[in-house]
Order: structure tokens, then C-alpha cells, then sequence
């Protein structure tokens, strides 16, 4: 549709369907704002992560640490990828957008998730020509949600990168426990061995530069054991992308 167009039927469905922000309600019309659905009070309380950051978890170090290979949040991990970068931390705003994002099928926010992603420093170099792979619902869990969260996540990084490209290269084979209430140990044993490949690894050149999506990085063990799972395949360039940390 020609960009006049676009710019007349967006405000025809604002009047016929208004768009509200996500946690104040306040009723949103300008349609060429950076986020469709938060106003822009709220935008000033998501918590971007900038440099300096850990190595290994991508957590923010606040300049208080010497060492930036790793943290006290990933001092215990044993990484099995080169790093990960989270885009937000997970305060009452960032919970709010993935809890509505994971379970309230709230895919309007799409577009939000995006300009989140894209406010990321060096976003677009650690997409480049990347493998994004989506962490795998088990297909238990997938028919009752009806969507893999991460999926969507994993397909609006790759529009955000033209030279990445999107493979479920992975699935759960293993139908895991909720990990909410769980504590590092619990959440690594219930994790182990809950992946698989899913097609072929000749499919993919080993040498690739993957990047496993994740909606929030907790304590890390399911990218890990994702990352534990295409190491074993053969895959050294193995790097992690979630939308939280917390
Ligand atoms: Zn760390």
C-alpha cells in the first residue's frame, strides 16, 4: 500500500479500534511513534542493556566489575554458547510485555518487541548472516498454547536483519516441568537432555554463526543445555539472543 494510504487507513483504525498503552491504558493515536502500544511515560521505564555488560550472560555490570568475562549471576554456569545479550531487564514493565507476549496471545505487541530489539547496541552486526534458532516448545506444550513465543521473537529479529535467517534447527524432545519456582540445580536437572536436532545437521555448514532466541534469561540453563546440544552436533559459533534478563 502507497505510504499516503498506509498513513490514512492507520488513522481510520485508530478512530475504529483505538490503541491503548499496555500499562497506564492511556489511549494512543500517534501512529508514527516508536511504540505502538506503550505511551511515552512508560517507555522511559524499560530498562535497556548497554555496554559494559557480562561477557557470558549479558548482564549489566554497572561499571562495578573488573572482570567483564563473567558475573556473580553466571558464576556457576558452565557456558556451552560464547555469550548472550538481553535487550531489556526484567523490572515490572519488561514481565509485564513477555507475560502478555507468552501467555495472553497478545501479538499486536509484535511491532514493540521489534523497536525493543532494535534499540539493542550493535544489533544489526550480531544478526548478521546469523542462524537464529528458536528455543522448541514441546509439542505437548505447543498444542495447548497454540504458538511458540520464541519462534515469533526469532522471525522479527530476522526482519530486522535481512542476511539472518530463521531454522528450528532444535526440538524438545523431553516435556519439562515449569521452571518458575525452581532454583539453578533444579532448573539444570530438569533441563538435561530435553533437546534434540531436529533435522539433519549436515543441513546446516557447522561453521555457521547460530544464535539461540529466548524470551528471558533466568539462570541460563536452557540455552545452555540448547547450546550443550548443537556443540555435541558439531557447532562452535554458538552464541544466545533473549528479549529479557532476570
Ligand atoms: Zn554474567
Amino acid at each position: 500500500m502507497p505510504k499516503p494510504w498506509m498513513k490514512v487507513f492507520s488513522g481510520v483504525l485508530d478512530t475504529l479500534y483505538p490503541r491503548h498503552c499496555l500499562m497506564s491504558s492511556q489511549r494512543l493515536d500517534d501512529s508514527k511513534a516508536e511504540f505502538s502500544y506503550l505511551s511515552d511515560t512508560q517507555t522511559h521505564y524499560l530498562r535497556g542493556i548497554d555496554s559494559p555488560y557480562c561477557e557470558t550472560c549479558g548482564y549489566p555490570l554497572y561499571g562495578l566489575a573488573q572482570d567483564s568475562s563473567n558475573c556473580q549471576k553466571c558464576d556457576h554456569l558452565d557456558p556451552h554458547f560464547k555469550g548472550n545479550r538481553s535487550a531489556i531487564i526484567m523490572n515490572g514493565l519488561g514481565r509485564r510485555i513477555i507475560h502478555a507476549f507468552k501467555y495472553e496471545r497478545a501479538f499486536y505487541l509484535k511491532r514493540d518487541l521489534a523497536a525493543i530489539f532494535q534499540r539493542m547496541e550493535g544489533i544489526r552486526l550480531l544478526l548478521q548472516n546469523a542462524v537464529i534458532i528458536p528455543v522448541p516448545l514441546h509439542p505437548r506444550k505447543l498444542r495447548e498454547r497454540g504458538y511458540n513465543q520464541t519462534q515469533l521473537l526469532a522471525e522479527l529479529l530476522a526482519k530486522i536483519e535481512p542476511s539472518a535467517q530463521v531454522q528450528e534447527l532444535l526440538i524438545r524432545k523431553k516435556d519439562t516441568l515449569t521452571q518458575t519456582q525452581m532454583d539453578r540445580t533444579e532448573r539444570i536437572r530438569n533441563m538435561h537432555k530435553a533437546f534434540t536436532l531436529s533435522r539433519s545437521p549436515t543441513n546446516i555448514d557447522r561453521s555457521a554463526k547460530l544464535l539461540i532466541c529466548d524470551d528471558v534469561f533466568t539462570t541460563g540453563s536452557t540455552v545452555n543445555e540448547c547450546a550443550k546440544t548443537l556443540k555435541k552436533a558439531g557447532y562452535s559459533d554458538i552464541r544466545v539472543i533473549t528479549l529479557g534478563h532476570g
